[in-house]
């Protein structure tokens, strides 16, 4: 037999009336694990070929100058989309192991001061140095986390504040601890963002400017990663930014994974 997931909620009226509501999710969660394994395997399937089709296209630019300017451009644009598929191939990977798999099983002591600097240095070269990349870090300040989640969702972060802000911006990252748990901020003085955007920010390929976003090579699901890597370490991602002002992204992570080293 199926078990099933049954919610009960109990309203009591006056001195003896009582309300019983029982939901059945059972339904809902079978459509969503369908939904999941859809995705997966699409993006599983999709891998190979466009693997072999990348491969080809950058064989081809090796020898683009033999070939008629039109066709240049058209061997050039066919590159930059199957780049794009392929990193959005990568990040519904991603988004579907970060929903299925187990976090326990990828918890290590992580260095963040450390995965922050490499990132620091990633982001410098993606915006050819033309950022000013800020690093205020607790270099005692551990956690127990995934590594390659915690990467992953803090590189997002990072390289948004670089997409999304013009040359000769400001981005400021901080890591820091208090009574509540550990905090990775990271503040841009950007064209920040229209407060009626900030609830849907974290669903799958919301964009703020879509036309914007195609040309920035964004797929739209960032920051839904990021959501799910806080969910997956029982924290949250929080955001707040004003139009003219620029934007600050806060991932906070529970007391209970910290821990300190000495000097
Ligand atoms: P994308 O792949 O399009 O970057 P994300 O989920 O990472 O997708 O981000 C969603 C949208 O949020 C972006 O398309 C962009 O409009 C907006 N956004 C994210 N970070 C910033 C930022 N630092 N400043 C302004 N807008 C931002």
């Amino acid at each position: 037999a199926e078990s099933r997931t049954l919610e009960y909620q109990i309203t009591l009226f006056g001195e003896n009336d009582r309300l019983l509501l029982v939901r059945d999710f059972t339904r809902m969660q079978r459509l969503e694990r369908m939904r999941q394994d859809f995705i997966a395997n699409v993006s599983h399937e999709l891998r190979t070929p466009l693997t072999v089709l990348s491969g080809y296209l950058e064989t081809f630019s090796d020898h683009a100058e033999q070939l008629p300017t039109k066709w240049q451009r058209g061997l050039t644009l066919m590159r930059q989309q199957s780049t794009r598929m392929e990193h959005l191939v990568e990040d519904l990977l991603t988004l579907s192991r970060l929903e299925t798999s187990d976090l326990e099983t990828a918890v290590e002591p992580v260095a963040i001061d450390q995965l922050l600097d490499s990132i620091r240095c990633d982001a410098l070269a993606l915006s050819g140095n033309q950022h000013e990349i800020s690093l205020d870090v607790d270099r005692q300040l551990r956690i127990h986390a995934s590594d390659k989640e915690l990467r992953s969702a803090f590189s997002n972060l990072i390289f948004n504040a670089i997409k999304y802000t013009p040359p000769g911006s400001h981005i400021q990252i901080r890591w820091y601890h208090d009574r509540a748990g550990a905090h990775l901020e990271v503040t841009d003085d950007g064209p920040g963002i229209d407060p009626q955007h900030l609830p849907r920010l974290t669903e799958r390929f919301y964009r703020v400017d879509q036309g914007r976003a195609t040309s920035t090579g964004g797929t739209g699901l960032g920051l839904a990663i990021v959501k799910h890597v806080m969910l997956r370490h029982q924290g949250r991602l929080s955001i707040s930014s004003e139009q003219g002002m620029g934007s600050c992204f806060t991932c906070h992570l529970p007391v209970t994974r910290i821990f300190l080293v000495s000097p």
